[in-house]
């Protein structure tokens, strides 16, 4: 039996409750960490009562106490929708910069290896196309998604600081779009919001003119490419993503034709700083891990769609029922 002990942070969310899966089948004893201010307990329902699996509820902003060894940590508590960052951008801050400097710490006192959750929004919106690790990128720090962008800079940033003057094994995944099941159907990124508007019979809602791209992974791709990461000894940024680039205009048509609904594609005011282009150059994740995407957008589409039409009736007209009032103080 495999004897590793990991500590997932993040872990009742979409790409986190995935990660959890994925080493409970490699046989490790996970344990998950959720403040469950963005994430949801029933996408890791399935594995509470299993004995190799922990829930702890904790704000990882606070400090991050575990009994015991642990021999890996993957921090991938954030928010992580445009929308997420206007109605907390303190906690995005955070859980970026306060969180990661507490897993760093506990990193080092348990002489574990920790991968940390980056993006491609470290890019901003990028003048360079396709996106490489070497480009700096073209952030905004004071636009709307400052927060999320430079708690991950700043993130990226603390953890090379630890790895050189340290010596902590240190891994950064540049994670770009990444979509499946267990996403939030109400968090306003654009595949749930697709899909949702054509299950309520809604138009679709493409925003601008719909010419600006996203290259979209299917999740288990993405798990796969993290997990190879951890595994290997690369520690400078490696791009995690889909290179197949789409505009949101043409995703839009793919949508009606994926749910064989006849919405209509109606167009709304583009937001703020919201990138114009974005496409992972994955020539490291090639060459480093030896990993490229297999799944196609049409099958990951498939069974992300299948997902969504599976989910409770009212579950779609819900309104993101969280209340944020009172942890957005700081
Ligand atoms: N978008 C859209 N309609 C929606 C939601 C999003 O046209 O109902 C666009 C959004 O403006 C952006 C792209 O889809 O250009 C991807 O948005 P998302 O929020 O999923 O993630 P981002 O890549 O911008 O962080």
């Amino acid at each position: 039996m495999n004897k590793k002990r990991i500590l997932i942070t993040g872990a009742a969310g979409f790409l986190g409750s995935h990660l959890c899966d994925r080493f409970m089948k490699e046989g490790m004893y996970v344990i998950g960490m959720d403040n469950l201010i963005t994430g949801d307990l029933k996408n890791i329902g399935h594995l509470r009562g299993d004995a190799r699996f922990e829930f702890i509820h904790h704000d990882v902003t606070t400090y991050v106490d575990i009994s015991g060894d642990l021999d890996y940590i993957l921090h991938f508590a954030s928010p992580a929708s445009p929308i997420d960052y206007l109605k907390i951008p303190i906690q995005t801050l955070k859980v970026g910069a306060l969180g990661t400097h507490n897993l760093l710490g506990l990193a080092k006192n348990k002489k574990a290896r920790i991968l940390v959750a980056s993006t491609s929004e470290v890019y901003g919106d990028p003048l360079v196309h396709p996106q490489n690790e070497e480009y700096y990128g073209n952030v905004n720090p004071v636009g709307p998604r400052g927060v999320y962008d430079e708690a991950k800079r700043f993130m990226e940033s603390i953890t090379m600081a630890y790895h050189r003057f340290h010596g902590l094994d240190t891994r950064i995944a540049r994670i770009f779009n990444t979509y499946g099941p267990r996403m939030r159907l109400n968090d306003g990124r654009v595949i749930p919001a697709f899909i949702g508007q054509a299950l309520r019979g809604e138009d679709l809602t493409v925003f601008g003119d719909g010419s600006q791209t996203r290259s979209f992974c299917f999740v288990d791709d993405q798990v796969e490419g993290i997990y190879r990461l951890l595994m290997s000894d690369y520690h400078l940024p490696v791009n995690i993503g889909n290179p197949n680039e789409i505009s949101i205009r043409d995703f839009a048509e793919e949508i009606v034709k994926l749910t064989g609904t006849d919405q209509k594609i109606i167009y709304k005011p583009l937001p703020e700083d919201d990138p114009l282009q974005r496409q992972p150059d994955i020539s490291k994740a090639r060459e480093v891990l030896g990993w490229e995407p297999k799944v196609s957008r049409e099958e990951g589409m498939k069974s992300t769609y299948k997902y969504f039409k599976n989910l409770p009736k009212e579950e779609l007209y819900k309104k993101e029922h969280r209340d944020f009032s009172d942890r957005n103080r700081g």
